[in-house]
């Protein structure tokens, strides 16, 4: 019988793993796009939250206010943002950051592809910015994420994590090591990706790229 606590191992779907082997070696000069999309997502799940807690109120507990926080630790090379939205379920977390179920990406892909099979990653690096590629942005600048999810109203708890190298893995985590409710999204930086852990540059991106998201974000510093 399997062990109900070993890491479950899933290959990303075969679109997904194209998609971040071009992402990844397409020389992109604006990597600061990763944080917008985190940071929309998050804002996305508040928003979600809001929406399902109209018609249960109870999902909202003693923690009504939409937060974002994003928290550096540039000793350790980590750069996590939390949320204190509607979070995932273990399924929804391998649907969600497994596939690519939007048509979007689809065609972002498409294009990249025709792009780079023309004249190298030069165009295809610019489309990056133009579609907001989402999450799978992230292995930009990060060698190992890892995502931890608790459901509104859920007891339960999942920890997703991979390199994006073409598979990841869920497991059951400890609800007391999880987020109240929402989602915690830890990126390990790769070495050339380290200032993404400094406050100033945290502070520039957010001020550039997610000035218009109608949730608050706090930056803090770990151990602070
Ligand atoms: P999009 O935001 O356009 O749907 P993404 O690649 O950015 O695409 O995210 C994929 C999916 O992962 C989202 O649609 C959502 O279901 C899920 N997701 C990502 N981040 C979060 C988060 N912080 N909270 C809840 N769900 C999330
Ligand atoms: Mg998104």
């Amino acid at each position: 019988m399997p062990d109900a606590a070993a890491p479950e191992s899933r290959p990303f779907e075969a679109d997904v793993a194209k998609l971040l082997h071009l992402m990844v070696h397409s020389v992109y000069s604006d990597r600061d796009v990763f944080l917008r999309e985190l940071v929309s997502n998050a804002a996305d799940a508040c928003e979600k939250l809001r929406f399902e807690a109209i018609e249960t109120p109870s999902l909202l507990g003693d923690d009504p206010k939409p937060r974002i926080v994003i928290t550096a630790d540039k000793e350790a090379g980590r750069l996590v943002v939390e949320d204190n939205g509607v979070g995932m379920s273990r399924d929804e977390m391998a649907e969600a950051l497994g596939t690519i179920a939007r048509s979007g990406t689809r065609a972002f892909m498409d294009r990249l592809e025709t792009a780079q099979s023309k004249d190298g990653s030069k165009e295809g690096a610019q489309l990056i910015g133009q579609f907001g590629v989402g999450f799978y942005s992230v292995f930009m600048v990060a060698d190992r994420v890892e995502v931890a999810s608790r459901r509104a109203g859920s007891a339960e708890a999942a920890l997703w994590a991979s390199d994006g190298k073409g598979a990841f893995t869920i497991t059951e985590l400890d609800p007391a090591a999880a987020p109240a409710r929402g989602t915690r999204v830890t990126l390990h930086l790769m070495e050339d990706a380290r200032t993404y852990a400094e406050r100033w540059m945290l502070e520039r991106i957010v001020k550039e790229q997610s000035g218009h998201v109608p949730v608050p974000i706090s930056l803090a510093e770990a151990g602070a």
